[in-house]
């Protein structure tokens, strides 16, 4: 069974991060405030287009090897687009 990892905080109490784990580009409205928040450079926006051919922005995950977990992305975004998983062993 795989067990949770636990670091800790500056002040030695227990602290788990939650990394980035998936956007929901169905309710994503592109807007790059995750983007321009996250300071370990994870995230970029990407365009598509949408079944009725309009070009649509949305976030997506560049670079998730340098997420610290902080969860910043998911609190700042108002669709609530984000998900987290903790890293496990
Ligand atoms: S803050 Fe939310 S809605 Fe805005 S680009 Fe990021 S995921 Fe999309
Ligand atoms: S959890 Fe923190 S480090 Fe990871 S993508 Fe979101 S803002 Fe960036």
């Amino acid at each position: 069974m795989s067990e949770v990892l636990t670091y800790r905080t500056f002040g030695e109490m227990p602290w788990t991060p939650q990394y980035v784990e998936e956007i929901n580009k169905d309710v994503c409205l592109g807007c790059g405030r995750c983007v321009k928040l996250c300071g370990q450079e994870c995230l970029g926006i990407e365009s598509f287009e949408d079944d009725e051919g309009t070009e649509r922005y949305v976030a997506k995950i560049v670079n998730k090897d340098q997420c610290i977990g902080c969860q910043a992305c998911g609190r700042v975004c108002v669709r609530r687009a984000y998900s987290f998983k903790p890293k496990t062993a």
